[in-house]
């Protein structure tokens, strides 16, 4: 399988974690197993303590005088540069704000402003369906947009830099893809693809939703122009948290993003009646920023000051491979790249009913999730979990495939508890 039968036992695997600590900043329910932390990140033990210190003191107490004594206004930008040193960016080019998708959108209208000769954007077939979405929705359609620009995608089975190149030409403005992919984990490398992007003179927008907090990112090291990401994933900063928005300090002053509200104003309280960008990364942003959600995430932000992100990246490929060589007698099909530098912190498995394997795994406590049409999915936050967690979810999941008990009529039921 991946590597050779580890000869220490899950417990002393624990024992020697640098990363053991950690999941005393976590709160699990009991008898939980949870392998889904790619999706919804677990809740963080301050972060109660944090929303109810801003809702009762900072608004109620504070009231609008929180916006500068509570340090509101400065948030959206001080988060990011707390966010930066995870995936690899000076300070200065990083901002939380909006979701994912809202960013997307922003980033995507820039690169392809900053390109204005070029017509063609690059993107990939098996993406995260909101960035297919939204490439049409910038383009203007999924063909040839209105202002003659057209898409073209990487084929689902296209991995190699050579296909990679044969789509990219002096007519490409931006190439988008994700850094891990979200169904199979396939992780790709940054640095070599962001070069071959630039030999082309194209620009390079990465989505980094199933890397940021999985494992080091290197966006300065790699030249990459702009990237986007997810803050309730692996941040876990709570369902719907703020997304996080990366443009390299070389584009700000040219960058023009399309959301141009006043947050992104050079002088918000100047109101004024004309538009005039603010100065660096803030002219990303856009409208009022959340507060609440804010909160949340400033109190998981807080777990990540002692981590480091090479011991990170060690137990995460530890634990991939601990449950891949656990689960190895099953037969399945490992959709996941077992050599390292292509795996992400997931391990995505094949069952023609991975519906119902997943909702009878689930009933047992083990929380993994199932993607369409047979894929099932697990994700390995290196934070909280432990190898005996991930020894037992490979047990769970060897014995609910071997004894057939998913074909159990209750797991049959597809309005069930699978997510
Ligand atoms: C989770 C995820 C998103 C989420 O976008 P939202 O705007 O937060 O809904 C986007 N892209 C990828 C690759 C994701 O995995």
């Amino acid at each position: 399988m991946s590597s050779e039968p580890t000869a220490a036992t899950p417990a002393e695997l624990d024992a020697a974690d640098p990363l053991r600590d950690r999941r005393e900043h976590f709160v699990l329910p009991e008898g939980v197993l949870y392998l889904d932390g790619n999706s919804l990140g677990a809740l963080p033990v301050h972060t109660p303590a944090r929303v109810a210190e801003l809702v009762e003191r900072e608004w109620g107490q504070g009231l609008i005088r929180s916006w500068n004594e509570a340090g509101w206004y400065d948030l959206p930008r001080g988060l990011g540069d707390r966010i930066a040193p995870l995936v690899g960016a000076a300070p200065g080019q990083v901002v939380v704000c909006d979701s994912t998708s809202v960013n997307l959108f922003k980033v995507l209208t820039a690169a392809l402003r900053l390109r204005p000769e070029r017509r063609v954007l690059v993107s990939e077939e098996g993406s995260f369906p909101t960035d297919l979405y939204l490439t049409e929705g910038v383009i203007g359609g999924a063909g040839d947009g209105p202002g003659g620009y057209r898409r073209r995608l990487l084929g689902r089975e296209e991995h190699s830099l050579e296909a990679l190149d044969a789509l990219l030409d002096a007519d490409t403005a931006v190439l988008l893809l994700s850094h891990v992919d979200y169904r199979t984990g396939r992780l790709r490398d940054m640095a070599a693809v962001t070069e071959l992007a630039h030999r082309h003179g194209a620009l390079v927008v990465w989505d980094l939703c199933h890397s940021a907090g999985a494992l080091p990112v290197r966006l300065d090291d790699c030249g990459v122009d702009f990237a986007v990401g997810c803050g309730y994933k692996y941040l876990n900063g709570g369902p719907g948290a703020p997304a996080f928005l990366y443009a390299a300090e070389r584009h700000h002053a040219a960058a023009e993003q399309p959301l141009t509200g006043w947050f992104g104003h050079a002088e918000p309280f100047a109101f004024e009646t004309g538009y005039r960008p603010a100065p660096g990364i803030g002219r990303f942003l856009t409208g009022t920023p959340p507060l609440l959600a804010l909160a949340g995430l400033q109190a998981a932000l807080g777990i990540w000051e002692e981590v480091d992100l090479d011991a990170l990246r060690a137990k995460s490929l530890a634990l991939t491979d601990l449950f891949l060589d656990l689960t190895a007698p099953l037969g399945l099909e490992v959709l996941t790249p077992l050599p390292p530098e292509q795996r992400g912190s997931q391990v995505s498995l094949r069952h023609p009913q991975a519906r119902a394997v997943m909702a009878a795994l689930i009933e047992r406590g083990v929380i993994g999730d199932f993607r369409a049409p047979d894929v099932l999915r697990f994700g390995f936050t290196p934070l909280y979990l432990s190898y005996a967690d991930v020894a037992a979810a490979a047990r769970a999941l060897c014995e609910v495939v071997g004894s057939g008990i998913w074909r159990e009529p209750r797991f049959a039921d597809p309005g069930g508890a699978v997510t």
